[in-house]
């Protein structure tokens, strides 16, 4: 039994990760500052033993013990992250800064949740991990994508100078249940839509493309990574290089979900990718990882939790699109 921190651990993929890791036996303390997360996402661990949660913020100092820590705190989604920029930065920057020493003085593995937002809209396709990126660095999405690179630095600096145990996951858009329904990403957006028989929102001309990895495959990806060999650092690219337009997406959820909605097209984002897909070759290489869950299933996994969390709770009165 390891002891675990887990920054973020009330999000989405952070709530998800919390379970894997306590159900192997792990000792799991959760950070968060619920700006994004919620306590719904971890309810059901509440109680257990081996479950801490601690209510703070990684922009200031923490002081724990222990043995492994995942660094997963930051808003995700271009609405949320966008919503105080300045904070999205210090939460990357400061927040790795806050890590990383603490990671330092207990000598503990540390894993930063990276994102294919480092290659920003690029030129090379798929994305492997030796390229470097095409990132606007004063645009709209440049406090997160810039932030995450700078937290990529920071990692290898502290790596190369003090010879810290980093592992750094570049994670591809990944969707499933506890995603935020108002967070205004694409999958869930498109299936909230269709299920509230609204108007699916596409945003330009819906030809631009990603690649969409089931929550489970990520966490696989992530435990396999911590348990690598300290020296194998990565960056090492997670996702599911199973790639679609925002149009075929938007065709497979309205045939799953069935229903009246029609398509609308609203104005393209200032700086999206035209296009993402994930060179895997390392991860398939490292870890013996693929991921196995295909895009129609595990939409019906992500329809079906949408589907209960709107029975439950009249959410979203006002949600934006
Ligand atoms: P999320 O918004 O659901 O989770 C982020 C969590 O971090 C939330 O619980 C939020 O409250 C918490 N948080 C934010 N700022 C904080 C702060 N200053 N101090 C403490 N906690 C804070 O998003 P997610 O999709 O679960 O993403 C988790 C991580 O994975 C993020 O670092 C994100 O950049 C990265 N990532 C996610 C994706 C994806 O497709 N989901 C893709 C690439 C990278
Ligand atoms: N998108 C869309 N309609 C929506 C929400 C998003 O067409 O209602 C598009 C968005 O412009 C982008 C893609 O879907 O091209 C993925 O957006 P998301 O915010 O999920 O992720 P990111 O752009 O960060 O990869």
């Amino acid at each position: 039994m390891a002891r675990i921190l887990v920054t973020g651990g009330a999000g989405f993929l952070g709530s998800h990760l919390c379970d894997r890791l306590l159900d192997d036996g792990h000792d799991v303390l959760c950070v968060d500052n619920f700006f994004t997360g919620s306590k719904r996402n971890i309810a059901h661990r509440l109680g257990h033993p081996y479950f801490e949660l601690i209510r703070h913020d990684v922009t200031f100092p923490l002081y724990v013990e222990v043995d492994r820590i995942y660094n997963l705190a930051c808003p995700a989604s271009p609405v949320h992250y966008q919503h105080d920029p300045v904070q999205t930065t210090k939460t990357s920057v400061h927040g790795a800064i806050n890590m990383l020493g603490l990671a330092k003085r207990l000598r503990a593995r540390i894993l930063q949740a990276s994102t294919s937002e480092v290659y920003g809209d690029p030129e090379v396709h798929p994305q492997p991990e030796g390229y470097w990126g095409r990132v606007n660095p004063i645009g709209i999405r440049s406090c997160y994508d810039e932030g995450k690179r700078c937290a990529e630095t920071l990692f290898f600096d502290y790596h190369r100078q003090h010879d810290l145990d980093i592992k750094v996951v570049r994670i591809f858009n990944t969707y499933g249940p506890r995603m935020h329904p108002n967070d205004g990403r694409v999958v869930s957006n498109f299936i909230v839509q269709a299920l509230r028989g609204e108007d699916i929102t596409i945003y330009g001309d819906g030809l631009q493309t990603r690649s969409f990895c089931y929550v489970d495959d990520l966490i696989e990806g992530f435990e396999r990574m911590m348990a690598t060999p300290a020296g194998f650092t990565g960056p090492i690219n997670i996702g599911n290089p199973g790639e679609f337009t925002m149009l075929e997406l938007a065709e497979k959820v309205l045939s799953l979900v069935g229903g009246r909605s029609r398509l609308v097209f609203k104005p393209l984002p200032s700086d999206d990718p035209k296009q993402r897909q994930p060179d895997i070759a390392l991860a398939k290489s490292a870890l013996g990882w693929t991921p196995k869950v295909a895009l129609e299933d595990g939409l019906k996994e992500t329809i079906a939790y949408f589907r209960r969390l709107l029975a439950e709770t009249a959410i979203g009165e006002g949600r934006t699109a």
